[in-house]
């Protein structure tokens, strides 16, 4: 039996998403140690608002437009090689 639910929380199209970055500047943005990451992604996957992808030869970056500074990925991190640098 189909649900009569209206479908919620969905982007039914591309780029719709634009007007939904987050408003306020972060005090702080996480900075990567390449020295100390072994690539597991565990920081990729904890990140709640999607900041953080993978890029070159498989490092994580964060895209700074979705990062609210929030920490969690330095604190998710095994290797301490994530820190919070404060925004100036
Ligand atoms: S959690 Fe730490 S070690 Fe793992 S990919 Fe992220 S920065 Fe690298
Ligand atoms: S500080 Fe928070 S929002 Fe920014 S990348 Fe890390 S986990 Fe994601």
């Amino acid at each position: 039996m189909a649900s009569e639910n209206p479908v919620g929380c969905v982007l039914l199209k591309e780029g719709r998403a634009k007007p939904f970055t987050k408003g306020a500047k972060p005090k702080a943005l996480p900075e990567w140690d390449r020295d100390r990451c072994i690539k597991c992604g565990i920081c990729y996957l904890f990140c709640p608002d999607a900041a953080i992808t993978r890029v070159d030869e498989g490092y994580f970056d964060v895209t700074r437009e979705f990062c609210k500074g929030c920490g969690i990925c330095q604190q998710e991190c095994w290797f301490g090689a994530i820190s919070m640098a404060e925004e100036v």
